[in-house]
């Protein structure tokens, strides 16, 4: 049994260390430094979110990296960059194809919102092209450019382009888990599992998000309560919004109401996409179909493309979002942003949304403490209203949460990933809570209590 290790920083290795600069024992602000073999890595490059964001600081540690490896485009995992680029970084930033991409789209999302110029945003973006070198899964980097080592990306199956990273030089070899999704979730292949016994792994650094718990909601539990929801809000005319993230959560409710459709169990529903970052990830999500899991080519060998169907709808400007607000219901209005806190979601719930008793507002994804979708799920069982957008607005919608499209592996599924890696000396946990971390050590350890249900995130 290797030594597993919680809320611990630096991790030593033959010839360097690990060290944790972020989620050391938070789920947000991701950023690992690896010196191995003489040569100084960065792998992700987060920013704290949330209840995080206020103490966030950009560790000088960060800085003076050979090389920054970038496991997936969710922020939490690369928001800093601006930053890092800011402060004159010129090295490669390694990452798979679909990754590069997708953190492109996002950051340049990030910046606008944070009020960047227009010249500072076409500034950042040209320098991340420059410096944006892909790397195919699978396929070991080789010594490239400044790098002496070999860099492979393996499959996480978390959302598109996700990735654990295995580093090795001559003396040490580290794996990074990245974020990793659950075995069987839509669209994406599972996360990677024949990794080779050939050399020992010093250290592997594993997410623990829900290294309390254990997923209960199956696909079928999803589309039964999507299904009851959208039948129950269709027969009143009313319109189900949908609070989504971009990227990952959109693409997999396009994919279960892509079933419903398909299936003919859900008819003349209109599913209006109306986000424009929503938006151009799915058309990522089309552009790197050989990515998919083989129940996801089959459909599209079939003819059925899994995130487009006849009655869903893209809007593109601010005025069809208008139309669609105009619109009769019934109607699903899939709009970001997750947890309510920008984005389009606000105008269609302060414009009538969530004070007509026909609607309902149904959730996908955990809601943060402080965030207006908490506020609203507290409002509804209070009978209270809420203030949204300067305005304060009666809650009468019918408020429901669809569980179960967690992207990330729980306590037994981490510990599934884990196992498939021989020859493991040491395990350090990142990106969990400190009580998950804890909770998920002793699991490992064979000590731990039945788990409490699922929480989302
Ligand atoms: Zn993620």
């Amino acid at each position: 049994m290797s030594d597993v290790v919680a809320c611990t920083a630096v991790h030593p290795l033959p010839d360097g260390e690990v060290r944790l600069l972020g989620a050391i024992e938070s789920v947000t602000g991701a950023m690992t430094r690896v010196d191995i073999g003489g040569q100084k890595l960065l792998v992700d490059c987060g920013i704290g979110q949330g209840r995080e964001a206020r103490s966030w600081v950009f560790p000088d540690a960060a800085k003076g990296v050979d090389a920054v490896l970038l496991t997936h485009g969710h922020l939490d995992h690369i928001g800093s960059l601006p930053q890092l680029l800011d402060g004159g970084f010129d090295k490669p930033i390694l990452a798979t194809t679909a990754t590069l991409d997708i953190a492109r789209i996002s950051l340049e999302d990030s910046l606008a919102m944070q009020r960047a110029s227009f010249r500072e945003i076409q500034w950042f973006l040209e320098t991340f092209d420059k410096l944006a070198h892909p790397i195919p899964y699978d396929r070991s980097s080789g010594p490239t450019g400044a790098l002496n080592l070999n860099v492979t990306f393996r499959e996480a199956g978390h959302i598109l382009g996700s990735a654990s990273v295995d580093i090795v030089s001559d003396k040490s070899r580290v794996i990074l888990s990245g974020d990793l999704g659950r075995p069987g979730s839509p669209i994406l292949k599972d996360a990677f599992t024949h990794w080779g016994n050939a050399r020992d792994v010093d250290v592997v650094v594993m997410e623990s998000t829900y290294g309390s718990r254990e997923h209960e909601h199956g696909h079928d539990d999803i589309e039964e309560k999507l299904l009851s929801v959208v039948k129950e809000t269709a027969a009143k005319k009313g319109k189900i919004f949908i609070p989504a993230f971009a990227i990952g959560r959109t693409q997999v409710l396009l994919y279960f109401l892509n079933e419903l459709v398909e299936s003919g169990r859900l008819q003349r529903v209109p599913v209006a996409l109306d986000t424009p970052m929503g938006l151009l990830v799915t058309e990522t999500y089309a552009k790197f179909r050989q990515l998919y899991d083989a129940e996801t080519i089959h459909k599209l060998s079939r003819g059925d493309d899994p995130l487009d169907f006849d009655d869903l709808y893209v809007s593109k400007k601010g005025r069809d979002s208008a139309r669609i607000r105009s619109a009769p219901g019934p109607m699903i209005i899939i709009a970001g942003s997750g947890m309510i806190t920008g984005g389009r979601i606000i105008n269609h719930l302060v414009d009538g949304g969530l004070a007509d008793p026909r609607n309902t507002l149904l959730f996908v994804g955990h809601q943060s403490v402080g965030t207006p979708g908490r506020r609203i799920q507290e409002a509804a069982k209070s009978g209270a209203s809420v203030w949204l957008d300067g305005e304060e607005v009666p809650v009468r919608a019918r408020i429901e949460t669809l569980r179960g499209l967690s992207a990330h592996a729980d306590r037994k599924e981490l510990k599934a990933w884990l196992s498939a890696i021989p020859r493991v000396k040491r395990v350090a946990l990142h990106h969990g809570e400190a009580s998950a971390q804890r909770d998920l050590v002793a699991y490992l350890e064979g000590k731990a209590l039945p788990s409490s249900s699922s929480h989302q995130h």
